[in-house]
Parts: structure tokens; C-alpha cells; sequence
């Protein structure tokens, strides 16, 4: 099968492995895991903050953030695309006691206007707006990139106001390799980020959110209450130290290859994309074909040994990443040509 339903779906090599087996390790609740110390200095060093913490998975980091900048009957302001709208089954309600105001973005992308214009004034009947949370890449976009640009005008907005930041950068590095952005001036605009480990960096498990000292120290507490506090961590860290050494500088070949088969499917008669919008691991494309919808077209595809994913009743994602080959690529797109030329 050639698995390009997400950036998920990598399994360690060989070499991740070993280095994994060989990680020394320690009680990391008790701050005694030296190679989670080192994965959480390695992240804060590469976004140039001052304090990392190792979570079990992006959806925890984003959820950590977003308790440690609110209280109960705050307002957070994000696209209504995002995944911490979508995909973390509200948990932000549930654990955080937050009310999410959604804007309907650009590709999931927001303007500064746009959100200030959202911004809740002092009137009583009003929930006080405390955070605003951006996705770079964003997923649901088509893992379109923020312009830096785009970002600064917020993040100036959100000062005016005295409002947080806070990145879903579960692709940021992604973001970084498409804009030539490092992800320090990125991470600049922010009070607090999420990055992935186990999304295209192809590491097994873990994410790691970055911030102030402060925001970590009662991060740390708010890990161990959403129960992510984790003993001998060290084991699945050394995967993401791995990923981050040696994967993080490869991402251009995931690049290259979506824009192979967005060319290609773009070509096709029952589909269209727009290809300026693929611009890193990720290619949505829709089904103009009247007679077909994304279901039909993911069977069909993986009886013909290909895996993606139907994003709704129209539209089709694909994925690249690390465990893909060239011929995975040239395949994929003969299978495509074969089945809707
Ligand atoms: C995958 C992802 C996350 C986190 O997902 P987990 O599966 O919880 O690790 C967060 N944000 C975005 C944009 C993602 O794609």
C-alpha cells in the first residue's frame, strides 16, 4: 500500500530505533530524564524561547496552552478550519471552560482586521477575549503558510489589546522550509507554540510546546493535571531529537513530491486544484465530476493499492512524507492517469 493519508502514518527506521533503545533516561515527573531535558533545551534553542515542555501529543500541548493563557468564561478567537476547532473534540470547553469565537478565514488564514474587528469590548455581557490562536501550516487549508507579514500585523493587534498568542505549529517547520522564515522569527510573535514531532518530522510519539519560563513552570502543572506527565520519556524523546537532526531539513523532498502529484491530478479531468495553494506536504483537491464523490474515489484508489483520505463529500487529501519513495510518487500519478485520464 502507499499510505498517503497524513504525515502520520511513518514508522521509525532502523537508525531512530537504535538511538531510542539506547536513550539513557530517568523519572521525568521528578525532572530526572536527561534526554527530555535535552529534546525540550534542543526545541527552545531552535524557536529561540526561553523553557520547552514534552507533551504526549499535539492536541495536549495546544489544550495545555490554551488552560495556562484563559480562565472559565474566556473568549479565544481562531479560524473556524482549525484543529483545535475540528479535531480536539471541544476539548477547550470541556477542560478550559473557553467559549472559541471561529472567523471564517482564507484557507483557514485570518487577517489582523478581521480579528480585531472580533475583539470583545469591556460591556459585562461580554466574555473577556484572552487568546488568539493561529495554525502554521494550516492543515485544512491545504497546509497553506501565514505570511510572517500577516502574523506581525496580529500579533500587534493582540499587544494593543493585551490579548495572548498562541501557534498551532504542529507544521511549522513545514511553514519555515516553504517561506525560508526560521521558525525563531515565527515563534517571535507568539506567547506560546506548539511543534510536532510525529507529523512530517516522522518521529513515533510527542509534540513539545515552548513559551516563558513562567508559562512552562505552570504548564508543567497543567501537564500533569491533563495526566501527559510521563516517566521514562526519554525513550520516544530520542525519536524526536533523531527527527529533528535528521529530518527537519529533508521536508523540501515531501514539498516537491505533493507539488509532483498536484500537477499531475490537476491535469485530470474529474478533479481541480489550485496549485499555488500546495505549497507544502499537503494537496486537496476536489471532484468536479457530478457522478462522483470523495468516497468513490478513495475506494477506488485503494483497490488500486493507493491509501488517502476523504475530506468531506467532495474533496480528497493527500499527504506526503518521510516514508515515501520517488516510485511511491510515479506510481501514484500512473494509477491516477490509468483510473480518470
Ligand atoms: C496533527 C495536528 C495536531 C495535533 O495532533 P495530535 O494527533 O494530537 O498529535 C494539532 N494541530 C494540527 C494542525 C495538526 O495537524
Amino acid at each position: 500500500m502507499i499510505d498517503l493519508r497524513s504525515d502520520t502514518v511513518t514508522k521509525p527506521s532502523p537508525e531512530m530505533r537504535k538511538v531510542m533503545a539506547e536513550a539513557e533516561v530517568g523519572d521525568d515527573v521528578f525532572g530526572e530524564d536527561p534526554t527530555v531535558r535535552l529534546l525540550e533545551e534542543t526545541v527552545a534553542e531552535i524557536l529561540d524561547k526561553e523553557a520547552a515542555l514534552f507533551v504526549p501529543s499535539g492536541t495536549m500541548g495546544n489544550q495545555i496552552c490554551i488552560h495556562v493563557h484563559t480562565q472559565p468564561g474566556d473568549e479565544m478567537i481562531c479560524d473556524d478550519q482549525c484543529h483545535i476547532f475540528h479535531y480536539e473534540a471541544a476539548a477547550a470547553s470541556m477542560f478550559s471552560g473557553v467559549q472559541l469565537k471561529t472567523l471564517t478565514g482564507t484557507d483557514g488564514l485570518l487577517s489582523a482586521e478581521q480579528i480585531e474587528a472580533a475583539i470583545n469590548d469591556d460591556d459585562i455581557h461580554h466574555a473577556p477575549t484572552r487568546l488568539i490562536a493561529l495554525e502554521n501550516t494550516h492543515n485544512r487549508g491545504g497546509g497553506v503558510v501565514y505570511p510572517i507579514e500577516t502574523i506581525a500585523a496580529i500579533a500587534s493587534v493582540a499587544r494593543k489589546f493585551n490579548i495572548a498568542m498562541h501557534l498551532d505549529g504542529a507544521r511549522l517547520f513545514n511553514a519555515s522550509v516553504y517561506s525560508g522564515v526560521d521558525p525563531r522569527r515565527y515563534a517571535a510573535l507568539f506567547d506560546s507554540v506548539m511543534v510536532c514531532l510525529s507529523k512530517g518530522l516522522g518521529a513515533p510519539v510527542g509534540s513539545v510546546i515552548a513559551g516563558s519560563p513562567s508559562f512552562i513552570s505552570k504548564a508543567r502543572r497543567a501537564r500533569k493535571a491533563f495526566g501527559g506527565g510521563m516517566r521514562q520519556a526519554g525513550i520516544i524523546a530520542a525519536g524526536g531529537l533523531y527527527a529533528l537532526e535528521h529530518h527537519r531539513h529533508r521536508l523540501i523532498e515531501d514539498h516537491q513530491r505533493a507539488k509532483q502529484l498536484a500537477l499531475a491530478i490537476g491535469e485530470l479531468k474529474p478533479f481541480t486544484l489550485n496549485l499555488d495553494k500546495v505549497q507544502t506536504n499537503i494537496v486537496i483537491f476536489s471532484i468536479t465530476d457530478e457522478k462522483l464523490n470523495a468516497e468513490d474515489v478513495v475506494h477506488t484508489l485503494q483497490a488500486n493499492r493507493i491509501l488517502s483520505l476523504a475530506f468531506d463529500k467532495k474533496r480528497v487529501r493527500l499527504v506526503t512524507h518521510l516514508d515515501l519513495t520517488d516510485d511511491d510518487i510515479h506510481q501514484t500519478i500512473a494509477v491516477f492517469r490509468k483510473l480518470y485520464s
